[in-house]
């Protein structure tokens, strides 16, 4: 690897991925530092995503296939980078590997999680099912290889070790700190979703088939824990009617006072999932405003026409457990003048994007703003933020935030 004109990019979702492809492409070398065992962020788990409503293979895995094939981008997960010192054109950085317990011998064969004797919740899949303690990420991970939450193992167990005929797992994998010089970094931690607890009149702690957007996508997805069945979590009967209620924490000086942008499409990308299932399920969206950029105004015009939508303007007060698990919406209808009374299957709450640097101060040297993100205003010379690390944006806008600093990165390289 060429030492001069190191970029350094924090983060291995679209906007980290897309940054690396694009500046080692012409030649830069990078170092992408992902903190979980895999890349492909939050774009990993939809089912699938507009605007074109694909699965996220149809992108991620072509993004894969130019990292194979790129001798210049060095990829570090289950890392995290420990300090950031200096000026553009000589930062030093500090990084550290944690141990998987699973070396790079390892084929995915899967013999190891039919021995293991312990289980761990699947934050994959939002928590809605178990894995192995030995587990791959997902199905597209990359690298595709499994990795051991410790912490879960049976205490003393082997098993996996004597079930590896590659030799693969080393329980004795040490923590690794290394350090490294760049002259350039671009954040692109991206988002996590906000924690729905926190509303306490919407029921997503107390009422068992209140869920969030994140686990809608994984019930719809066939990797998921109902393998694209949309069932309701308490007693698995496939949704009828369904609530959606939008800006949940969002647009609240309370919770998230800014708009995550990308809730509204994400609920009626919901919709087209439940009306694929069932065409003839009842599907009511409660709304502020709906906001949808753009070209995706046509998408809404599609979703409004549907006979079984119902998109009633108003916030909602109130959700209560009903009978025979179904769920009671109390509501406002700010067009009618009226109050709405609701008896569903299942609600989604629409919760918005919080930055996942949110509680930290800083990130590689730089301050974040109040609530975590590192809009363009606070960037610094030679230290750069992409994707939703900036702002809460979509996948189009954070590739082509990506692309341009990419840019930026290479042009402070090249004049080191
Ligand atoms: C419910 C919902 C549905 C959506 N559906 C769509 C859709 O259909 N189409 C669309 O265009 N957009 C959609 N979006 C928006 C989309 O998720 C984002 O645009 C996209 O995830 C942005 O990618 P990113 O790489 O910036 O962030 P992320 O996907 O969050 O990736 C960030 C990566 O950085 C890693 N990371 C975080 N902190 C650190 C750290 N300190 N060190 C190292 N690594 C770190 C994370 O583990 C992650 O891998 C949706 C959003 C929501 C809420």
């Amino acid at each position: 690897m060429n030492n001069q004109g190191k970029i350094l990019v924090i983060g291995g979702g679209i906007s980290g991925v897309t940054t690396a492809i694009e500046a080692s492409e012409v030649g830069k070398d990078v170092i992408l530092v992902e903190k979980t065992p895999t890349l492909g962020g939050r774009v990993s788990g939809f089912h699938q995503y507009f605007p074109k409503l694909c699965p996220p293979t149809c992108g991620l895995e072509i993004n894969y296939k130019r990292l194979r094939a790129n001798p210049h981008v060095q990829v570090y997960t289950n890392s995290e980078v420990l300090s950031v010192t200096g000026d553009a054109g000589e930062f030093k950085v500090k990084v550290r590997k944690n141990p998987t317990f699973v070396n790079e011998k390892c084929v995915a064969c899967d013999h190891c999680t039919d021995v293991c004797p312990s289980e761990r919740s699947n934050d994959f899949n939002a928590g809605m099912d178990k894995t192995k303690s030995i587990f791959l990420p997902n199905k597209m991970a990359y690298p595709p290889r499994y990795v051991i939450d410790r912490p879960t193992c049976e205490t003393g167990c082997s098993k996996c070790v004597d079930a590896c005929k590659y030799g693969a797992i080393d329980l004795e994998m040490q923590v690794q700190e290394f350090e490294i010089e760049v002259t350039s970094v671009v954040v692109a931690t991206g988002w996590k979703p906000y924690d729905a607890k926190n509303l306490t009149n919407l029921g997503f702690s107390s009422v068992p088939n209140v869920i969030n957007n994140i686990m809608m996508e994984r019930i719809s997805s066939v990797s998921g824990p109902t393998k694209g069945q949309i069932l309701r979590p308490s007693d698995q009967k496939p949704v009828e009617t369904i609530a959606f209620v939008q800006c949940a924490g969002s647009r609240d000086e309370n919770h998230l006072p800014y708009c995550s942008s990308i809730c509204c499409l994400g609920s009626l990308k919901h919709t087209k999932y439940v009306l694929e299932q069932n065409p003839d399920a009842k599907i009511y969206i409660f709304y502020i405003d709906i906001r949808t950029p753009g070209k995706y105004e046509d998408f809404v015009a599609k979703v409004q026409a549907e006979k079984n939508v119902r998109m009633i303007k108003g916030k909602v007060a109130k959700i209560s457990e009903g009978e025979n698990g179904n769920v009671l919406v109390e509501a406002e209808d700010t067009h009618n003048l009226t109050k709405v009374h609701l008896e569903v299957d299942m609600i989604v709450l629409a919760t918005g994007m919080e930055s996942s640097l949110r509680g930290q101060e800083k990130i590689a040297g730089i301050e974040l703003d109040e609530y975590g993100f590192v809009p363009a205003e606070l960037q610094k010379i030679g230290i750069f933020s992409a994707g939703v690390a900036k702002r809460p944006v979509d996948v189009n806008s954070s590739i082509q935030d990506s692309t341009g600093m990419a840019l930026k990165a290479i042009q402070t390289a090249l004049k080191n």
